[in-house]
């Protein structure tokens, strides 16, 4: 029964009652000022270009401490890929566009997203204390960081940060590499895996009973009484978010280089997960910079943890949780497994961001198998998240309603449909083995 126009759910009961629900947001302006508000601060295109810089300036040296590396001259990218055979069993038929992956599932060094945002803000800290100490010239060579008298300095600092796992590798890798000491924070859903991962590095892993909020708190406190502990801020940093950002230019070469173009008659749709934010606001926010109005950003979240689409909902002058909601924050996708948005990335997204769009646990592993199974990609639960978007544009009463709204459906044929799979590299075989059996356990059935 199609429900009738006064009794349809809105989307505050559906998020309520933890069912998928797509919002679209009203906020969203065509035209991006040239700097936008964050908080207390402002960011622009220079910041994304200084991230850009940096990547370069540390290459030769990222080349030298990771092996890894060493084919892509020190350079962290992954891949675009079609993703042909998989858009129809997601729900797009040949004149909805077509899917495309940017496989962040396969970043090298952290494999996830967070080898970017993570990664940027451990080199800035390196960078400015290499500078400070005379390490390294202004506009020099790098790799004279790799030397034992730069390293010892650094192995006087420490970075630490709290995670539900992921950033903490990226950042627990990163700081080590460079001779920092680190300590990461870890949530109660942090899986074993990753632990083990960070002590076989010489990471300090600290694990908390409480969720990702309670781990950032206390990494957040115990690092304030330390002057020589950086404290990477998953809730307030800029830094992360300029790393994120720097995705988009090189986005837009590859997007270039598979010959697809973005502009009004070819709109481009980009699903990304979003945990507390950060990393999808901050490619959001890059890639609005680079190609304009055109392309159409929606994050994606697990239903029983929308803390973005609570906080959007909400406007800046809230901060719910989505235990306010009655949700429980329980979820497989542990990437997303934040129960309060962070206001910095909510505020950057009020006039960038298209929508926010929720998924089901059961979903994400049907997902994660469809994947494996006709594309061959190995994605963790997290990173399915953004193959729902397809069907939530074009298969549902919200979404279709949006497209006719912003004059979309007629370019639909002519469309790219960007499925963000930000992690699963390290994801042990076993692991996955059952990830991927669950998933075509649900599918089955
Ligand atoms: C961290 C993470 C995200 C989302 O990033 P946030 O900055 O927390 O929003 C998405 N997918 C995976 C696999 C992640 O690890």
């Amino acid at each position: 029964m199609t429900p009738t126009p006064d009794t349809a759910p809105t989307v505050q009961d559906r998020l309520r009652a933890a069912q998928p629900c797509l919002w679209t947001n009203p906020g969203r302006q065509a035209e991006v000022p040239p700097r936008l508000s964050v908080g207390t601060a402002t960011v622009g295109v220079d910041d994304m270009q200084s991230a850009v810089a940096r990547f370069g300036r540390f290459a030769g040296l990222l080349a030298e401490l990771f092996p890894e590396l060493q084919a892509s001259g020190g350079v962290i990218e992954s891949p675009l890929v079609a993703a042909p055979a998989l858009g129809q069993p997601l729900g797009l038929d040949a004149e909805q566009g077509a899917l495309w992956v940017k496989c962040d599932h396969l970043l090298p060094v952290a494999g996830s997203i967070k080898a970017r945002g993570g990664i940027h803000e451990v080199l800035e800290f390196a960078e400015t204390l290499a500078l400070q100490h005379g390490l390294v010239a202004p506009g020099g060579d790098y790799r004279a960081l790799a030397r034992p008298e730069a390293r010892a300095l650094l192995g006087r600092y420490q970075v630490a940060v709290g995670s539900t796992g992921n950033l903490g590798l990226s950042i627990g890798v990163a700081a080590s590499s460079l001779g920092f000491r680190a300590a990461v924070h870890m949530s109660a859903d942090a899986k074993e895996w990753k632990k083990e991962r960070l002590r076989r590095r010489g990471v300090e892993v600290v694990e908390h009973a409480g969720d990702y909020e309670q781990a950032v708190a206390a990494g957040r406190a115990q690092a304030a009484s330390d002057p020589f502990c950086h404290f990477v801020d998953d809730e307030r940093s800029l830094s992360l978010l300029q790393g994120y950002s720097a995705a988009a230019p090189a986005l837009q070469r590859q997007l270039a280089a598979a010959g697809i173009t973005v502009d009004a008659m070819h709109p481009l749709f980009v699903y990304l997960p979003c945990g507390v934010g950060g990393a999808p606001a901050g490619i959001t926010f890059g890639l609005r910079q680079v190609l304009g109005p055109h392309v159409h950003c929606f994050f994606a979240e697990p239903v029983q943890s929308p803390c973005f689409l609570a906080q959007m909902l909400a406007g800046p002058h809230d901060h719910p949780s989505v235990y306010d909601w009655g949700l429980s924050n329980q979820t497989e996708a542990d990437g997303l497994a934040v129960p309060r948005a962070s206001l910095l990335a909510a505020s950057l997204m009020h006039p960038l961001l298209s929508g926010v769009y929720t998924v089901q646990d059961a979903t994400l592993f049907q997902h994660l198998a469809l994947a494996h199974d006709t594309q061959q990609l190995r994605i963790e639960p997290s990173a399915a998240a953004g193959f729902s978007g397809p069907g939530m544009l074009t298969g549902t009463l919200a979404g279709c309603a949006w497209l006719r709204a912003q004059g979309l459906e007629a370019h639909l044929p002519r469309a790219t449909h960007l499925a963000w799979t930000t992690g699963g590299l390290f994801v042990p075989d076993t692991e996955y083995d059952r990830f991927l059996q669950r998933g075509r356990e649900a599918t089955s059935r």
